[in-house]
């Protein structure tokens, strides 16, 4: 059997190492350069590759090809190779073969990352035996090279679910689909919410299906369709102050550290997957209390002479703005801009108005920002560094504001992602 590995990140060489060790012939080809860490774990693991081109005898060699997410399907090589009764599977579908273990997966637009790390925890802090990763952190098939565990929570994207046949997990959250990665999908949005819906289409008997229940594309797909499973609408979200409602139970957020009612819908729905798979009202609690989210995502980074500065450098989208607008309690300089996916702002401008003082834009063509907001907002800032943008914000910021970088944008235009984004900003922050 040949495996063929489309692709030298961490999916593609999780899926080296773990077809090595199942005895198959591997070898990896990416079109671009593979990282020096990755090419010395292929190397120490006798794993063949190249890079910078894709011999495509080699490829169309192959019993079986495994491709990263990050190749569309409809890349002439993946056409040829389909057309030839190739099999192309991404990581995740061959990574599942291996293993009998629990699978919980969340998907959605946004809160994906939030929601995975959150279940992860509470199955941690009831001392589950579980390993975390597909689309964060360590892809599925390198967690089953390098170890053995009872229960698996991933975070999948569109991408990876596009490359399924079979993948089954017992507990599938879907959070929500708004507009995204839309050139992925024809410009289609029902190619995209199809593609989110996959994550069900194996699921059968006793498996879960926890969906946002209040979700338009959502329940427009469910229409009329009779699931044969299990399911939880999340219909409502029953936060008081302190006091977070799901089904029965009670649970105290006093101590939690996410904020805002979009972070509260994460909350129940990883609470419902938690307590799908059996863990006690009081881990959930003490899990609530300790959880720490992955940086960039409201994160707060300092209060300065009485002003919040708070990064939401993930929020590359509208949608994720609505949301961080919306958990503010605080007047907003509101620090937006970046490479432009097509963004409609009138689904925020309400907010907008009531809440952002002003607006510090932080990209290289700012155009759609300010005509959205000229005439409506007052002040309007172009900048293009974060730490002019700091210097900006602060002429106009006074004790009890907030600094919300939320820019719902990509950031290459200035950045390498929006980790550097968010990064640049912290230091800016921590250098005034
Ligand atoms: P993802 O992994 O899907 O990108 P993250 O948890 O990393 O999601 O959050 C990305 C951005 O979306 C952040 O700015 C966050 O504040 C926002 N966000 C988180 N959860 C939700 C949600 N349920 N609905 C809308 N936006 C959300």
């Amino acid at each position: 059997m040949k495996v063929v590995i489309l692709g030298g990140g961490e999916s593609g060489v999780g899926a080296a190492l773990l077809a090595k060790k199942k005895g198959f012939e591997v070898w990896v080809s990416d079109k671009g350069k593979i990282k020096d860490q990755f090419k010395t774990e292929l190397e120490k693991s006798n794993i063949p590759y190249e890079e910078l081109q894709h011999t495509e005898e080699k490829i169309f060699d192959a019993n079986e090809v495994i491709k990263s997410p990050g190749i569309p399907d409809k890349v002439p090589l993946i056409k040829a190779l389909k057309e030839q009764g190739i099999p192309v599977i991404s990581e995740i579908e061959f990574a599942a073969k291996y293993t009998n273990a629990t699978i919980i997966g969340i998907t959605g637009s946004n809160g994906k990352t939030t929601t995975t790390k959150l279940i992860y925890h509470l199955l941690k802090t009831a001392g589950y035996d579980v390993a975390v990763g597909g689309n964060i952190g360590y892809s599925f098939a390198r967690l089953l090279a390098e170890g053995n565990h009872a229960y698996y929570v991933l975070e999948l994207s569109s991408f990876q679910l596009d490359g399924i046949l079979d993948f089954r997990p017992d507990v599938s959250v879907l959070l929500n689909i708004t507009p995204d990665h839309l050139d992925r999908y024809e410009y289609k949005m029902e190619n995209y919410i199809h593609s989110k819906f996959r994550i069900i289409q194996n699921q059968k008997g006793k498996d879960l299906f926890i969906y946002n229940g209040f979700d338009k594309n959502i329940e427009t797909y469910l229409q009329g369709k009779q699931l044969e499973i299990r399911q939880i609408p999340v219909k409502e979200i029953f936060h008081t102050k302190n006091k977070l409602t799901v089904g029965v139970s009670e649970f105290d957020t006093i101590k939690c550290s996410l904020k805002g009612q979009h972070n509260m819908f994460n909350a129940t729905c990883a609470i419902h997957a938690a307590k799908a798979v059996g863990v006690e009202h009081k881990f959930i609690q003490h899990g609530l209390g300790t959880f720490v989210n992955a940086p960039h995502r409201l994160e707060s980074v300092a209060i300065i002479d009485g002003i919040e500065y708070i990064n939401d450098s993930k929020a590359t989208n509208v949608d994720a703005v609505f949301f961080a607008l919306s958990a503010m309690e605080k007047p907003i300089i509101w620090v937006v801009g970046g490479v432009d996916k097509g963004n409609d702002y009138n689904a925020i401008e309400s907010l907008v108005l009531e809440k952002v003082k002003a607006i510090v834009c932080l990209g290289v063509d700012n155009t759609p920002i300010i005509e959205a907001f000229l005439g409506k907002i007052e002040i309007i800032e172009e900048t293009q560094s974060c730490k002019d943008a700091i210097k900006v914000s602060q002429q106009y910021a006074h004790e009890g504001d907030a600094v919300l970088l939320s820019p719902a944008c990509a950031s290459f235009d200035l950045f390498k992602n929006y980790i550097d984004r968010g990064n640049q900003f912290k230091a800016a922050v921590l250098e005034i």
